[in-house]
């Protein structure tokens, strides 16, 4: 599991290296590590080198993984497709959610969250290009999402996050970025208070942080392959 820490290590050098490269200043690109399809053990391992935020895509997975770690002062991110019928198990035991992208799962989340915990932090997931996939809300939809989603008490609107088309070219990895930090700055202008973009996988994480993606969200540049496909069944 040692290999775990030098990945981590690995990443870590390549946030700070483009936070210095692209003007950022150093420390304000958290790394969230995905750890979906990744076994409790190896989430262990990364924790004991000092990783503390968790992103995992399919409830059922996480549920045993964020049992088996309580009290290690882990925080947990939702990443995956929303469905209502999870609503429940997020809204409970998850600290953040990135991609909620319509107002009944957000609506749902809110009735869900506990009195007693804090707010649960939520970013909206933006389909820059407008390409097939079905997740993510169009561009021009995010400012009156982002409106209603601000006025739901158990919910903290952080910010947007997007998933692109995967490139190896930067510049057009830095386009699709570009688009969402662009809504973002819209949102930001109209008064509304976010803090978050999160963007930006193994492959494409510098070309977010040179567009401000504030959250990055790694998964096989901290973990390694992943050792089985991730259980379908969100
Ligand atoms: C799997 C996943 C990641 C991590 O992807 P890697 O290419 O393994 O870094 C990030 N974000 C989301 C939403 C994911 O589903």
């Amino acid at each position: 599991m040692s290999d775990i820490k030098d990945r981590l290590d690995a990443v870590r050098r390549r946030i700070a290296a483009a936070e210095a490269q692209y003007d950022r200043p150093a420390g304000s690109v958290a790394l969230l590590a995905v750890s979906k399809g990744q076994p409790a053990t190896a989430v262990a391992a990364a924790a004991a080198a000092g990783q503390r935020l968790f992103g995992e895509s399919y409830v059922q997975e996480a549920l045993p993984k964020i049992e088996a770690l309580a009290g290690e002062g882990l925080e947990w991110h939702f990443i995956g497709r929303l469905q209502s019928n999870k609503a429940k198990f997020i809204g409970r035991r998850f600290a953040w959610v990135h991609s909620l992208d319509n107002l009944k799962a957000a609506e749902a989340l809110d009735r869900h969250r506990p009195a007693g915990s804090p707010p649960l932090n939520v970013c909206i997931q933006v389909n820059a290009c407008g390409e097939r996939q079905k997740s993510g809300v169009a561009p021009e939809r995010v400012p009156a999402l982002a409106e209603a989603v601000a006025g739901l008490a158990r919910l903290r609107l952080r910010g947007l996050m997007t998933i692109p088309v995967p490139s190896d070219d930067f510049s057009e990895q830095r386009h699709a970025f570009g688009i969402v930090a662009e809504r973002w700055r819209q949102c930001r202008a109209a008064g509304l208070a976010l803090d978050t973009l999160s963007m930006g996988m193994s492959r494409d994480l510098e070309a977010a942080i040179c567009e401000g993606a504030t959250i990055v969200r790694i998964g096989t540049a901290v973990f390694g392959p992943r050792p089985r496909a991730p259980n379908r069944t969100p």
